[in-house]
């Protein structure tokens, strides 16, 4: 039995013993590593498929469990390859069953039959799985014959002068790669040209009103000209018509004043009211003009 509980007896030394159980002479793994030193373990081991045993022929079903014993016996590369030997609870006879870490299932080695239970769809109503690949149709050496003489065909008839014809156009277009330049920066140049003096063009215009630099102005246009200039005149016209209108009103008024009671005639004061005003006028920018040349002294 090992030491499951804490007691120390008086004769035990630590530094003698090291562990209640080597005290004990016992494996911390108790009864199940009676045989660790042939390098087995007993582990409970559940059986992963349908098995018939080899000893007494009777069927075994999947996920009956055993006291195995399990064995290392060799690597698929780094992966260990576990054996574990069982023993048929119906007949005492043993069978073996080992890991295969390269297909990653369970092989049973000895003393049993593995039933088969891969998954057949022909067998279950379905239809038969066909490697497609792989395997090459037989060449008819006729019809292979046909077939590269059309492709020959195809190549001399249609890609051949299609290639030809690319070529000569590429080497036309490429031919005299100086003369092509010349004439491309010819071109630009008079673009530039025509650029800078619309550039400076429209400089002049937003000085003049002030305009913010970001402004797009309207490209110069006979058509636009045109009809700026008709829309001038048009308003120009309703504003005349208007101010007529305008001046024919005080008129107007004037006449109600005159049948007043007062009897002045306005018409004859407003020239001399207006002469007036125009010397206050001229008065005042006289002495802001001398205030001016005062100040800058
Ligand atoms: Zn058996």
């Amino acid at each position: 039995m090992q030491g499951f509980n804490k007691y120390y007896p008086p004769d035990y030394d630590g530094e003698k013993h090291g562990s209640l159980n080597s005290y004990r002479g016992k494996h911390a793994l108790g009864d199940r590593a009676r045989k660790i030193d042939q390098g087995i373990l007993i582990v409970r081991f559940e059986l992963p498929f349908n098995i018939w045993c080899g000893t007494c022929n009777n069927h075994i079903g999947m996920g009956v469990r055993y006291n195995a014993e399990k064995k290392k016996i060799g690597n698929y590369y780094s992966t260990p390859i576990f054996s574990f030997r069982c023993k048929c609870h119906l007949c005492s006879g043993w069978f073996e069953i080992q890991t295969d870490p390269k297909n990653t299932r369970y092989v049973v080695v000895s003393g049993a039959r593995q039933k088969d239970e891969d998954w057949n769809p022909e067998e279950n109503g379905g239809f038969a799985v066909h490697d497609t690949d792989g395997k090459a149709e037989s060449i008819d050496p006729l019809a292979a014959l046909e077939k590269t003489t059309d492709a020959q065909n195809h190549h001399k008839n249609v890609q051949v002068p299609r290639l030809e014809s690319l070529m000569d156009l590429s080497e036309q277009c490429n031919a005299d790669p100086y003369s092509l330049s010349l004439k491309l920066r010819r071109q630009f140049r008079q673009d530039k040209k025509v650029r800078l003096e619309k550039e400076k063009e429209d400089g002049k215009v937003r000085d003049r009103y002030a305009l913010p630099t970001t402004l797009k102005l309207a490209e110069d246009d006979e058509k636009a000209l045109e009809e700026a200039k008709d829309q001038w005149t048009k308003a120009r016209q309703k504003k005349l018509l208007l101010e007529s209108k305008q001046r024919k009103l005080p008129t107007m008024t004037s006449i109600t004043s005159l049948s007043g009671s007062r009897g002045v005639a306005s018409t004859s004061a407003a020239p001399g009211l207006t002469g007036l005003r125009a010397r206050i006028l001229s008065n005042t920018a006289k002495q802001s003009a001398r205030q001016k040349i005062a100040d800058g002294r």
